[in-house]
Order: C-alpha cells, then sequence, then structure tokens
C-alpha cells in the first residue's frame, strides 16, 4: 500500500491483476471470494453502460429521505433490534449531519425524551425503555445527544449515576463487561473511555490497569482482538485503538504492526476493507478500519514520524470511495454491506462515516480534501475518536469541562480532579 491515489479504477481498460487467484486449491473462502468479485464486476460494468458520468455520485435525497423517514416509523425488520434504539437515534442522526441536513428541533426534543426514558435509574443507557443498562447502547446514547447539542440534550444525562454504572462494569483486571453480569471484550472499553471523556467524569481510579489490559488484546497479526488471545479483528481493533487514544497512552501499541495490519485489509479489487484477514469486504469496515489511520497517523506523528505524508492518510482514499458510492448505495436510499446484500441504518451510518473519512485529511490547520466525483459527494468530517462531527465533540467538551467530576464514590475522601485525557488532545485529530 503506497497510498500512491490511482485513476478511477472502474475505468480502466483492464484490473484483473488484482483478482483473487487461488493456486488451484479451492475453500469455501476463496468460492465466495471469487463470487464477490464477480458482483462487483457486474456493478462496475452495469455503471458504465447507463452512465456518461465521468464519476459516481452520492444519492444525497434518496438517503435523506430514508434517514428522515426512519426516525420515525420503521419496518417490522427492525423488531430484533429492540434492544438496540439508542443505536438507532445515533445511526440516523450522525448519518444525517454528515450530509449536512439539520435536525428540525421537535424531532431533536423528541428524541432526547425518548433516550432519558432508556436511561436507568442505576445509571447508563438501556437499549430501550424499562431494559437493563449496557455499554453499547449507553455510548450511542451521549453521542445522539452530543450531536443534538442542546441543554436539553446534555441535560438527559445523569453524570453521578453515569459514573456509578461505569463502576459496576469495571473489572479487577481493567477490563470491563458490557453490562452487570455480562461478557468482557474490548468494545466495552471504548464505549465507557467515550462517554466518560464526552461527558467529563472520566477519573484515573475508574480507568487503573485499562490500558495494561487492551495492549494485551494487540496479538501478532498486529490488530486487536475482542479479549486478549484471539484473531485480530477491525472493528475491536478501531476500539482498542480509539481508547487508547482517549486514556493518552496510544503510543504504547506497537504502531508500525498495527499500520502493517490495518493497510493490508484494504481489499486490492474491491477497494474497501474487510474485517479481518482472508474475510469478504464489507462497507462498514469502511469506519472501523480506514477510522483508524487517521488515529495512527496522529500517533506516528507524535512519535516524530517524518515521513508521513502531509495530505492524505496511509489508505487508498479514491478506491475506497470508489467501493463506497459505486457498490454500497441502494438506488432509493440506504447503503449496505456489498452488493446483493440489503440496506439497513447500521450500514448507512458507517459506510457514510468512512466515505467521510476517505474524503478528509487532517484537522482545521491541515486540512485537505480528496473528493472523488464532483463536490456534490462532498460530506461532512467526522471525528475518528467518537465518530460525531469534531465540532459537535468541541461543543460537548465545553460543556461538560464547565461542570466539576462528579466525585468518585470508590475512592472515598479523594475527590477525583485530573484526568489522564487531555480533552483538547481528543478533539483534535491530527497534531
Ligand atoms: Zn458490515
Amino acid at each position: 500500500m503506497d497510498g500512491v491515489p490511482t485513476p478511477l479504477r472502474c475505468f480502466r481498460d483492464c484490473h484483473s491483476a488484482e483478482m483473487f487467484v487461488d493456486d488451484g486449491v479451492q475453500t469455501v473462502t476463496s468460492v465466495e471470494q471469487k463470487k464477490v468479485e464477480r458482483s462487483i464486476e457486474e456493478v462496475i460494468s452495469v455503471y458504465k453502460q447507463m452512465h456518461n458520468l465521468p464519476q459516481p455520485t452520492l444519492l444525497r435525497e434518496q438517503h435523506y429521505q430514508y434517514l428522515k423517514k426512519g426516525l420515525r416509523h420503521l419496518s417490522d425488520a427492525y423488531e430484533c433490534l429492540d434492544a438496540s434504539r439508542p443505536w438507532l437515534c445515533f445511526w440516523i442522526l450522525h448519518s444525517l449531519e454528515l450530509l449536512e441536513e439539520p435536525i428540525p428541533s421537535a424531532v431533536a426534543s423528541d428524541v432526547c425524551q425518548f433516550l432519558a426514558r432508556c436511561q436507568s435509574p442505576t445509571g447508563g443507557f438501556a437499549g430501550g425503555p424499562g431494559q437493563h443498562a449496557h455499554l453499547a447502547p449507553t455510548y450511542a446514547a451521549v453521542n445522539a445527544l452530543c450531536i443534538i447539542g442542546t441543554e436539553e440534550s446534555y441535560n438527559v444525562i445523569d453524570r453521578e449515576k453515569l459514573l456509578d454504572f461505569l463502576w459496576s462494569v469495571k473489572q479487577p483486571d481493567g477490563s470491563f463487561v458490557m453490562h452487570v453480569g455480562g461478557e468482557v471484550d474490548v468494545r466495552s472499553a471504548y464505549c465507557a473511555a467515550s462517554v466518560a471523556s464526552l461527558t467529563n467524569v472520566l477519573t484515573p481510579k475508574l480507568f487503573e490497569d485499562t490500558t495494561n489490559w487492551i495492549l494485551r488484546c494487540q496479538n501478532w497479526e498486529g490488530g486487536l482482538s475482542g479479549v486478549p488471545g484471539l484473531e485480530a479483528h477491525g472493528g475491536y481493533t478501531f476500539c482498542g485503538t480509539a481508547a487508547l487514544v482517549i486514556l493518552g497512552n496510544e503510543h504504547m501499541l506497537d504502531l508500525k504492526a498495527l499500520l502493517r495490519w490495518v493497510v493490508s485489509r484494504q481489499m486490492r479489487f474491491e477497494g474497501g476493507f474487510q474485517g479481518r484477514c482472508n474475510k469478504l469486504v464489507d462497507g462498514c469496515y469502511s469506519f472501523w478500519q480506514a477510522g483508524l489511520l487517521p488515529l495512527l497517523h496522529r500517533a506516528l506523528f507524535k512519535e516524530g514520524e517524518s515521513e508521513l505524508s502531509r495530505q492524505q492518510w496511509m489508505l487508498d482514499q479514491r478506491a475506497l470511495q470508489e467501493y463506497i458510492l459505486l457498490c454500497c448505495q441502494n438506488p432509493t436510499g440506504g447503503l449496505l454491506d456489498k452488493p446483493g446484500k440489503s440496506r439497513d441504518f447500521y450500514h448507512t451510518c458507517y459506510c457514510l462515516s468512512g466515505l467521510s473519512i476517505a474524503q478528509h485529511f487532517g484537522n482545521v490547520d491541515l486540512h485537505h480534501e480528496t473528493i472523488l466525483g464532483s463536490e456534490e459527494n462532498r460530506l461532512a468530517p467526522t471525528h475518528p475518536v467518537y465518530n460525531i462531527c469534531p465540532e459537535k465533540v468541541a461543543k460537548a467538551l465545553q460543556h461538560f469541562h464547565r461542570l466539576p467530576v462528579p466525585e468518585d464514590r470508590r475512592q472515598p475522601g479523594a475527590p477525583a480532579t485530573d484526568r489522564p485525557s487531555d480533552p483538547d488532545a481528543a478533539s483534535d485529530t491530527l497534531s
């Protein structure tokens, strides 16, 4: 991966050299991989026949209509996500902010009231009203409330009880369980660090030993697994790395090994990312994997790496945009995993988030864009640690850092005033 932008791949005469070669050994994996490549080839050839446009287009209006409808009405297909309702709020609101579509104040207020009903009396947020608090919907709810970014939305969060909830899921070895009595994995450390830092309840004691536990998740491949000893995976790698950035300890990872692992997950032919070695491309990894590059770039920059580009991340940004725009858009709105799959709000959110990462480089001082297609395709930038727009991160930090850190009840007599992380550093994507 040399990171040099390529011309639009689909208009090259021949790119079969980048297709998968099974060396005569056919496996379930190789059959599936070839099937996906054929389906992508077909999408590209249909696109070339139907369009005289030189570049693919983001179906902005269709996505907006799909998202707007989802805020008020969901089909029966979403019944299985009854315990993930704050996630739906986050996926839709974040997609809308990336499209720079304002959220009407009445809708924003309704979302606040709904999320207030998801807040548990013992702190944290549940997947729906009356359910048990869980770190994943807590992350989604706090992010959604920060996207709304009003006094009403900030006031929904009971910070004292949120800190109590975070303590109730903290484990003696530094890890966190997803909910009381639930499973441990590195998602929980990220969700906890994300909400604690955004709302200013982060205390050193709460994250004691967490860094060491996360570091144990980095394996011989270079990426991170869900718990120590398992296979490296894009979602877990993002969570572990972003949590370490929040805790100010990302330099303790083997950054070069991580870089090699993540850039090798961008598919040669497809242009999108796979989640694990030998797996198929999937649109949602456009964020979980490509989102690691800004974090890595910043960490390597801090280490004094002088060879780093000042204009682009270390991935083929155009190839990723091409995969998302050509292969992941439903013509009637919404985005998806790969050709042949159905659209959903999760993939809409993470395909758009990945598209935004691929379009923007750097922070305000050092900003460079690589927009594939017309200016109409341009999305708002996203913050690579929290995955909400950077100004919303800054606004939330500003709001909550005016308030004192709640007294850490697990440290009687020791007011928790010093924080291991620097909120300004966390809100800054590069320098
Ligand atoms: Zn996916």
